[in-house]
Order: structure tokens, then C-alpha cells, then sequence
């Protein structure tokens, strides 16, 4: 799943692997976490052709285990860096913790960093939460509700 949208995208959404769908599919956020990725989407006034939608780690963990740290450096040196760097959004928004990890270098909680524009390397990040977070929780979804209205005025 190496990720979709447009290649000039002025804002890149980051996630965390692809699930049993995507993986089949090769197409990011296409099952239950996909709907609700594009209602938050919708949100910020945004549609998936407008942004670059992709993940951390490009393959599917085995049974859906969070990706190995040395999994997840190895997708973003082979691909998530070069990506940005094709791309040169001028936003990273940074949806859940593993997202958070690799390209924040940071492991704290992620309640600690959400909301926050934080900038990093150069790049210019912003910090929400994962949708299928957001899906499962309602405190998470009025946060992360919140978090995609804010990119709508500040992005
Ligand atoms: N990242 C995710 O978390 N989910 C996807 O479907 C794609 C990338």
C-alpha cells in the first residue's frame, strides 16, 4: 500500500499500516477507519483526491500488531522520506501515536503532543488522532472533530 491522492498535495495524512483491506486493495483507508478518515476529512473541507493519504509501514503487520520499531524505519527510509521529499507538503498531519513515534521521535502519550503544531527536521507537522481512534472512542472523536475543523482555519 504505498499511499494515493494528489502527487502536489499541499497537506500529507500519515496513519500507521494498511489492515486486511488495504492490503488486498494496495489503497489507503478503505474499510470501517476509511469512512470515518473522510467524514474528519470533510471537516477540514477537504476530499481525499485534494490531500496524499499513506502510512508509516506500507505492508500489514502480521494480525494486525502495531509495526516492530525497525519495521517502521525501514518503510520510512525506503519510502515515507522519499515521499516527502517528492511531495514537499507543506503539512504532515500526523494521525495516531505510530505516526507520532517515527517521524516525531517522540513516545510519550499522545494526548501530550494532539492538537499541537510541532515542527520537525524542517517539516511542518500537525498531531490528531488515528480515525479508528477516533471511531472508538467519543472522547477521541469530539478531540479529533475538533483537531480536523482547526486545519479548515489554520493549515
Ligand atoms: N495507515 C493506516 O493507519 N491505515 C491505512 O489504511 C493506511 C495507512
Amino acid at each position: 500500500m504505498p499511499g494515493e491522492g494528489d502527487p502536489r498535495a499541499e497537506l500529507l495524512f500519515l496513519g500507521e499500516a494498511p489492515g486486511e483491506v488495504e492490503d488486498e486493495t494496495g489503497r489507503p483507508f478503505q474499510g470501517r477507519s476509511g469512512k470515518e478518515f473522510e467524514r474528519l476529512l470533510g471537516l477540514a473541507g477537504l476530499g481525499r483526491g485534494e490531500v496524499f493519504v499513506t502510512g508509516v509501514v506500507k505492508c500489514r503487520p502480521p494480525n494486525n500488531r502495531r509495526p516492530r520499531r525497525d519495521e517502521m524505519g525501514t518503510c520510512r527510509r525506503a519510502h515515507l522520506d522519499r515521499q516527502l521529499d517528492v511531495i514537499r507538503p507543506r503539512l504532515v498531519v500526523l494521525m495516531g501515536g505510530v505516526a507520532v513515534e517515527e517521524v516525531l521521535e517522540e513516545k510519550g502519550p499522545l494526548a501530550d503532543f494532539a492538537g499541537r503544531f510541532i515542527e520537525r527536521d524542517g517539516r511542518r507537522c500537525f498531531v490528531t488522532y488515528h480515525p479508528a481512534a477516533s471511531m472508538r472512542f467519543p472522547s477521541v472523536k469530539r478531540l479529533a472533530e475538533r483537531h480536523f475543523r482547526r486545519l479548515r482555519r489554520e493549515r
